[in-house]
């Protein structure tokens, strides 16, 4: 039984979930919000789910978390080059935790905002601590970035330093001891990602194809040349690290860089005489990118150190099925 003080479920979402909107036609509060994307262009939609225990720890800053939830679906919109325009919002809650919905709802509108990304709609229900979240952006037709689109000599470039959200989960698994300022760095990587939405827009009509990093630098790339049958050479010690990783043993680099997930950089391909263009897009979108490799014919992929010797290894890319 909820207390007599308790919100409510409408006034819940009334106070913490509405507020007036400027692009779409239609907000929270009918049966359905209403929104058209302007004439020529396409709308691109996404959803990621966040589940406690399964995405993120019970530790976390409410703040925190809902920047998360919204943060992993604009890099998703920014994976394809599309501007962020609206998103909805299906909440499942234990319990009504006003100080939970307060420190919520302000890290996920403060991105929203950040974005200009209306929230329009969503569903408010009880159970296990459960966020999913449907983006939708825009773009011109036909000029979205996929996966499928990468070409054989092109090269690959990753976004940011990767890594460093796994090694935070690391220390919060207890396996490794980060300490002080340099703990504080990887988590907020961990819980605070940046999604690259500046960068993918940068990127239309000059990368060729591109995929967020969610579960894993090689694993990511791999979906790409699988869908655009090509293969590829990755130098993994030209993998961009940030400091705090770099203090780590050379193995521990190579598999938070390289397999880690949860980084949301983008890591896309470019033909070479696009080059300029990449690093003239970079930055327009303030990050840098750093070029790990190159695609190739032949199908596979193939690792190589800094000195051009082939380096092995026995990790692949997160699965929720599997692990
Ligand atoms: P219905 O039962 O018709 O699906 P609801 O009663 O679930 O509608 O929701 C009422 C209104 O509040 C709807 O406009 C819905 O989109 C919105 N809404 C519900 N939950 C949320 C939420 N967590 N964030 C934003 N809007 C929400
Ligand atoms: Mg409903």
């Amino acid at each position: 039984m909820p207390s007599p003080t308790s919100l409510g479920e409408f006034d819940l979402i009334q106070k913490y979930f509405t507020r007036a909107v400027t692009r779409a036609a239609l907000g929270v509060g009918d049966d359905c919000a209403l929104f058209a994307p302007r004439p020529g262009m396409q709308l691109a939609v996404s959803s990621d789910m966040l589940v406690e225990g399964r995405h993120f720890l019970s530790t976390v800053l409410p703040e925190r978390l809902g920047h998360k939830a919204l943060a992993v679906n604009l890099s998703d919109l920014a994976a394809c080059g599309a501007q962020p325009v609206a998103f909805t919002l299906a909440l499942a809650l234990p319990r009504v935790d006003e100080v939970f919905l307060a420190g919520f709802s302000r890290g996920l509108l403060a991105l929203a905002d950040a974005h200009g990304c209306e929230l329009i709609g969503g569903d408010t229900t009880q159970g296990p601590l459960n966020i999913c979240i449907t983006v939708f952006g825009e773009l011109p037709a036909g000029t979205a970035l996929l996966r499928s689109g990468a070409q054989a000599n092109d090269d690959i470039y990753v976004s940011g330093t990767v890594g460093d959200a796994r090694l935070a989960l690391e220390v919060f698994r207890g396996t490794l001891d980060v300490q002080g300022a340099d703990f504080n760095t990887v988590r907020l990587a961990m819980e605070c990602p940046q999604p690259r939405v500046a960068l993918g827009l940068a990127l239309r009509n000059v990368a060729s194809g591109a995929i967020d990093v969610s579960d894993g630098l090689l694993g990511d790339l791999k979906h790409i040349l699988r869908r655009s049958n090509v293969g590829a050479t990755v130098n993994v010690d030209s993998v961009p690290r940030s400091q705090v990783l770099r203090a780590l043993p050379t193995a521990l680099q190579r598999e938070f860089t390289l397999a880690g997930g949860d980084d949301y950089e983008l890591v896309f391909t470019a033909a070479p005489n696009r080059a300029s263009q990449v690093q003239a897009a970079a930055q327009q979108a303030g990050v840098a990118v750093t070029r790990i490799g190159q695609t190739q014919a032949l199908p596979g992929l193939n690792l190589i150190d800094a000195a051009g010797r082939k380096v092995e290894t026995n990790f692949g890319s997160f699965d929720h099925f599997k692990t």
